[in-house]
């Protein structure tokens, strides 16, 4: 059985003891969309700035590192939302998959040419300040009877040679018959940037469409699977570890969602938290515990708490 324990005064004390980095993962965690988690700026920067003594040493405060799949925002638009909500941070800490898209064409594909971009001002950020040429963003809507006229006034740009698909508010038919065009040449790449169904929308009757909704029908009409960067994927994990010196065993991932968050812990060897305030209940995880299918009992954490506030109140 897996198993999995819930955080207390004392286990934290151990844990504490046992890490120096700290990955959280964002929406359901730190925040609500616009809207701050509470206690979770103070816990964090406690954290970070904690000097303490533990079994007779003198340890240092913790590294956090912020790690996000949503792939609508860059690092600076990041540092300004934790900045308004008073957490304090650099940019360098913050990995969305924005910015992870742009690194993975760049440093693993060297990739050239020009890429058709699905997604909004984020990636276009993280896109131009890597050097990547991109198209295709903002509003793109059929005119007419697109079937009439088999689609003979839509002009592809011959440079595309990739296409990475985010968010994008704006998706379309036309741009799904372009992504899925441009993907027809040989050698063009095709990215996504996650595969979340949805964005948690806490006492809504609305659901939300994440990326992997989007992700989804291109790769059906291209008939060709994307490579995804985002948790749970470990490519993540892999850029943090390209700019800061992270231990994996001395490292937690704390996160709302088992099967990105705590599986990307999971993947790549390091503690896992799962917090409540999010996606995942507390019977979800105690029943993934004795769970008979091995992919649920994969995805229980090692430990798990009420919300990151509740763990900045054990730290006192
Ligand atoms: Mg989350």
């Amino acid at each position: 059985m897996a198993t999995c324990r819930k955080l207390t005064k004392q286990l934290m004390k151990e844990l504490l003891d046992s890490i120096d980095t700290i990955l959280l993962d964002c929406d359901g965690v730190l925040w609500h969309s616009n809207i701050a988690v509470p206690g979770a700026a103070e816990t964090i920067n406690k954290l970070r700035s904690m000097m303490y003594t533990c079994h007779f040493s003198f340890l240092q405060g913790k590294q956090p590192i912020f790690v996000t799949n949503n792939s609508t925002k860059s690092r600076l638009q990041y540092q300004e939302k934790f900045t308004k909500m008073g957490f304090i941070v650099s940019k360098d800490e913050i990995f969305g998959t924005a910015y992870c898209a742009a690194l993975y064409l760049k440093h693993k594909l060297n990739f050239t040419g020009k890429v058709y971009l699905m997604g909004m001002s984020g990636l276009e950020e993280e896109m131009k300040l890597h050097g990547i040429d991109y198209i295709g963003t903002g509003p793109d809507n059929v005119e007419g009877q697109i079937l009439d006229h088999r689609a003979d006034n839509v002009v592809l740009d011959p440079d595309v040679n990739g296409v990475v698909v985010g968010f994008d508010q704006y998706f379309s038919f036309m741009k799904l018959l372009k992504a899925a065009s441009y993907l027809k040449r040989p050698n063009s790449v095709f990215i996504g940037t996650n595969i979340d169904q949805q964005f948690p929308m806490r006492n809504s009757e609305l659901i939300m469409p994440g990326t992997g909704s989007l992700v989804r029908p291109v790769e059906v009409a291209s008939n060709r699977t994307a490579t995804t960067l985002g948790k749970p994927s470990k490519f993540m994990f892999e850029c943090i570890q390209e700019k800061f010196d992270v231990n994996p065993e001395r490292t937690i991932m704390i996160g709302d969602r088992l099967n990105t968050d705590i599986l990307l812990g999971k993947n790549c060897g390091l503690k896992t938290l799962a917090v409540l305030t999010g996606v995942t209940s507390e019977e979800e995880i105690l029943g993934y515990q004795g769970s008979e299918k091995e992919k649920e009992r994969e995805l229980v954490p090692d430990l798990y708490i009420e919300s990151i506030g509740h763990l900045g109140k054990l730290l006192d």
